[in-house]
């Protein structure tokens, strides 16, 4: 028998190795933005193309290789950054094992350019599947440029797993905004397909958050600063106003370091504790600094996992010093920490919390918003739309009134259609077809009593709003658009760059449902029109919460685009619970509500309505 063991060739080898430090564009866009950070730049341009399938160029005027050192570079476990084991454990760089790019070179057809100060060229290398095809000498400025066209070329199974262009770009910002949130004194810029998405000059880390997570933010942040001999913390938290629905816009850095930790996330959440509502989530960006020797970042191979020698101090100090920030903006409740007697003596826990402080802080903006934040209709009434009333107008025109209304479906008709969880029971809860929509009766602004013939049905105005709007939206984009009513002064919406990527994926469908928006460039759309139907004059606010919302059920695969754009929609545009209806508007809601196919649930599967028996209220009172 020959032996049959044989080496793997090169190449194949760190095709495979590849796999764990480039998995997808963004990964190399990581690699490449912290190598440049890591060479002194402070000024770094990532260009992309196809969202990096087709083109990833960084260029920056760090310190650059010589020609030996370009060359050296794309070897497996090169790197200037470690020399023995100890300097892992005292790494401060971004980088360390060496092996980015050689990995991009396995992958990808690169050209690197670079050049050093005191050199008078520079060098300027092709490689193709980790083969030099050339090697020659250019004239350029200090500093790298690499570009690695092609992506996965070699690997077509890798290269199909790519996600959608908008998909892969949006990892791709995430990372940008990673890097260039943790340094910015540093200047970056991002351009996609020609157009600039990002331009971030070098400044305070206030005037980056601000840059890159949107003005709204300006006079929102509280600043979170703490010292000790273990371990130092800054940055900002959002107040508790501008909390949002999704966790977007949360970062922790630990030694610069971009780093998930669902530990440390606890701590921050449980500092803001009682002053945002559940489910809403405070932004922040938050940096430790410790001795590396504290740390082990070498847990995960793309190195966003950390593991801290003392975690419980760690803990401890961000919870402190987080709830010792908002304390100095707002009436905190009491300092009541339950902590390490170390930490206990931190200046943080142990500066008295004065009357003078407090009486300032209770007159400030914050506190004010911050109570009236806790009455939830005042928020949602301001919110709601104006003229929700016109909604149904049209509506009205076309559909005679009737006031015996019947269901329209046979109910295995509606199951076909309809295999949604929940349904057979609250459906059977239906089978009354007959109702009186004269004399409606809303109660606490939230509830609807109408009368059947066997009894009565309440309700919910806020949940049967929803489900009338979303099967709307759904015969708008099979063929019913909803018509747009032009502006007669266009609006111009001024977006985050993520948002931007987002907002530019659900254009086509948003044009069904009747919003007429165009790219204005640099961040902006212009609104051109809105659903003739919705009220004007708050269409900007209709369409950021419309995105905030999508963005909360983006976590959830389960839905298309489409889907998740239709209920957020509907969320946002729905008549909310607390808002006096007149008789006209409860019996449009009604009727409305029946002419739908799935009329007894929400598109989340809530209950519209419930049904009470006459037969059941004459057997409680005794009849
Ligand atoms: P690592 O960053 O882990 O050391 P890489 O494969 O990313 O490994 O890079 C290998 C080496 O190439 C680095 O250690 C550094 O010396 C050099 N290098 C990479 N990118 C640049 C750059 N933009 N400017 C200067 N030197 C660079
Ligand atoms: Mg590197």
């Amino acid at each position: 028998m020959p032996d049959i063991i044989q080496l793997l060739p090169d190449n194949i080898a760190n095709q495979i190795a590849a796999g764990e430090v480039i998995q997808r564009p963004a990964s190399a866009v990581k690699e490449l933005l912290e190598n440049a950070v890591d060479a002194g730049a402070t000024e770094i341009k990532l260009i992309v193309n196809d969202a990096g399938k087709a083109l990833i160029q960084v260029i920056d005027n760090g310190k650059g290789m010589s020609e030996t050192d370009a060359r050296m570079s794309f070897e497996r476990h090169a790197t200037s950054k470690i020399k023995n084991i100890d300097d892992l454990f005292h790494i401060k760089t971004m980088g360390f094992r060496g092996e980015a790019l050689a990995s991009i070179a396995a992958v990808s057809q690169v050209e690197l350019k670079s050049k050093k100060a005191e050199d008078i060229t520079g060098t300027c290398i092709e490689i193709d599947n980790s083969v030099v095809r050339k090697q020659e000498a250019v004239a350029m400025q200090q500093g790298t440029s690499i570009a690695m066209k092609n992506l996965f070329f070699n690997v077509p199974a890798r290269r199909n797993f790519l996600k959608s262009n908008p998909s892969e770009l949006r990892h791709i910002i995430d990372e940008f905004i990673r890097v260039s949130m943790s340094f910015p004194e540093i200047f970056f810029s991002l351009t996609s397909n020609g157009q600039q998405v990002f331009h971030l000059e070098s400044g305070s880390l206030k005037q980056r958050i601000i840059q890159i997570l949107g003005n709204n933010y300006s006079a929102k942040l509280v600043s979170v600063q703490e010292q000790s001999d273990y371990m130092n913390i800054y940055g900002f938290v959002g107040k508790p106003e501008t909390t949002k629905k999704t966790r977007g816009d949360q970062y922790f850095f630990v030694n610069n370091r971009f780093i998930k930790s669902a530990y440390l996330n606890h701590a921050v959440m449980g500092a803001f504790d009682e002053m945002i509502a559940r489910d809403s989530f405070p932004m922040y960006t938050l940096f430790i600094d410790l001795d590396p020797s504290q740390i082990d970042i070498n847990v995960h191979p793309t190195k966003q996992e950390i593991k801290f020698e003392d975690e419980k101090i760690v803990y401890a100090f961000v919870k402190s010093a987080v709830k010792h920030a908002l304390a100095q903006f707002s009436i905190a409740p009491t300092l009541d920490f339950e902590l390490d007697p170390s930490i206990q003596q931190l200046d943080s826990i142990s500066k008295p919390f004065t009357e003078e402080k407090k009486s300032s802080a209770a007159s400030s903006s914050l506190y004010n918003t911050f109570s009236q934040k806790n009455q939830a209709h005042f928020i949602e009434n301001k919110s709601g739309l104006k003229h929700w009333k016109d909604f149904y107008e049209p509506a009205e025109k076309s559909t005679p009134v009737v006031t015996n209304l019947t269901f329209e479906h046979s109910n295995d008709e509606l199951l076909a259609n309809n295999p949604e969880p929940g349904f057979v029971s609250l459906r059977s809860l239906t089978s009354e077809p007959l109702m009186v929509i004269e004399h409606l009766t809303q109660l606490h602004n939230t509830y609807i009593i109408v009368q059947n013939d066997t009894g009565f049905l309440v309700i919910q105005q806020q949940n049967a709003h929803e489900r009338i709007l979303y099967e709307r939206f759904i015969k708008a984009v099979d063929g019913k658009p909803i018509a747009i009513q032009q502006n007669l002064f266009p609006i111009t919406l001024e977006l985050t760059a993520m948002d931007m990527v987002i907002l530019t994926e659900l254009l086509p469908e948003l044009h069904f449902l009747g919003y007429h928006l165009e790219p204005f460039g640099n961040n902006t759309f212009v609104i051109q029109g809105t659903p003739a139907d919705v009220g004007q004059g708050n269409e900007k606010l209709a369409i950021e919460k419309m995105l905030e919302q999508y963005k909360h059920f983006s976590a959830d695969l389960k839905y298309t685009k489409r889907e998740k754009l239709f209920r957020s929609l509907a969320w946002q545009q729905a008549i909310k619970g607390g808002t006096p209806l007149t008789q006209k508007e409860m019996k449009t809601l009604v009727e409305g509500l029946f002419a739908c196919n799935m009329p007894n649930i929400t598109p989340n599967g809530k209950p519209t309505y419930t049904a009470f028996k006459k037969n059941e209220l004459d057997k409680m009172f005794g009849r």
